[in-house]
C-alpha cells in the first residue's frame, strides 16, 4: 500500500512573511492528519523560515528545483547539497514550467535526478504532454520518452535511502492542465498513470514499480481532488494554485484521507 503524497508547489509566490503565515495556518489545520504525507515547496528564499515553522509537525519540506552539481562556479544556482543542508526531503525536477521557460531537456532532468539521488533526497520527476501532443495522439509516446530519458542510467538499488524509503516519485502533469483550471478527467489521468507504472516495471523492475508513487498535477482543487485520488493508480497530487490558500490546501489533503 503506497502512502498518499500531497505536494504544494508555491512557485514564485510568497515573501518570507507570507510563507511563514501560510504554513503556520496549514500546520494548525492539518495537525490531526495521519496516513498522508504532506510536503510544501516554497521559493528558495523562504525555505529556511518555513523549515523552522514546520519543525515537529507532519509537514515536510521540498525544493522546486536544484542544479546538478554539488558545488562550484555556477553563479546563481542552488545545489542538492545546500537543499539537503537546509532540511529539504523532496525536490521537484523537470516541472513543465522549467522545461518550457528554462529549456530544461530530458538530459538535464536526468542529471538532476541523479544528483538528487546521490544526495539522498527524494525526486518528484514531472512528466506530461502538451495539448498538441494529446490532440495528435502522442500522449503515451511523449510520456515514454520523458520517462526513459529522465531515468536513464538509474538503478533500483540506488533509489533506496538508508532508512529504506524510496527516493522516486513521478508526477504526471499534463501541460494543458497546469494553471488553466482545466484538469484531466479521472480516466484520462488514470490511463496515463497505468502506463507510467508499466514503464517503471520495464525501466526499474518489479520493486520500483510497486513502491513508486505516481501523483497527478494540473488544476487540482478541493472540488476534484477526492474524485481523482479515488483512482487506484493515483497516489496523491501535486498542487500549484490551490496550495497557496491554507483552507483549500487542507481540504485537498483531507480528501486523500478519505480514499
Ligand atoms: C503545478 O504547478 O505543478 C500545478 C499543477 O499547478 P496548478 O495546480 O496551479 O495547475
Amino acid at each position: 500500500m503506497r502512502k498518499p503524497l500531497i505536494v504544494g508547489n508555491w512557485k514564485m509566490n510568497n515573501s518570507v512573511a507570507e510563507s511563514v503565515s501560510l504554513v503556520d495556518k496549514l500546520k494548525v489545520l492539518a495537525k490531526d492528519v495521519a496516513g498522508v504525507e504532506i510536503v510544501v515547496a516554497p521559493p528558495f528564499t523562504a525555505l529556511f523560515s518555513t523549515r523552522d515553522v514546520i519543525k515537529g509537525s507532519n509537514i515536510k519540506l521540498g525544493a522546486q528545483n536544484i542544479f546538478w552539481e554539488d558545488r562550484g562556479a555556477y553563479t546563481g544556482e542552488i545545489s542538492p547539497l545546500m537543499i539537503a543542508d537546509i532540511g529539504c526531503e523532496y525536490v521537484i525536477i523537470g516541472h513543465s514550467e522549467r522545461r518550457e521557460y528554462f529549456k530544461e531537456s530530458d538530459e538535464i532532468v536526468n542529471k538532476k535526478i541523479k544528483s538528487t539521488i546521490r544526495n539522498k533526497l527524494k525526486a518528484v520527476m514531472c512528466v506530461g504532454e502538451s495539448l498538441k501532443d494529446r490532440e495528435e495522439g502522442r500522449t503515451m509516446q511523449v510520456i515514454e520518452s520523458q520517462m526513459r530519458k529522465g531515468l536513464e542510467g538509474i538503478s533500483n538499488s540506488e533509489l533506496q535511502t538508508p532508512n529504506s524509503e524510496f527516493q522516486l516519485v513521478i508526477a504526471y502533469e499534463p501541460v494543458w492542465a497546469i494553471g488553466t483550471g482545466r484538469n484531466a478527467t479521472q480516466s484520462q489521468a488514470n490511463d496515463v498513470h497505468i502506463y507510467i507504472r508499466k514503464l517503471l516495471l520495464q525501466i526499474l523492475g518489479e520493486y520500483a514499480a510497486s513502491v513508486t508513487r505516481v501523483i497527478y498535477g494540473g488544476s487540482v482543487k478541493p472540488s476534484n481532488s477526492a474524485e481523482l485520488m479515488s483512482e487506484k493508480e493515483i497516489d496523491g497530487v501535486l498542487i500549484g494554485g490551490a496550495s497557496l490558500d491554507a483552507d483549500s490546501f487542507v481540504q485537498i489533503i483531507r480528501s486523500a484521507c478519505m480514499v
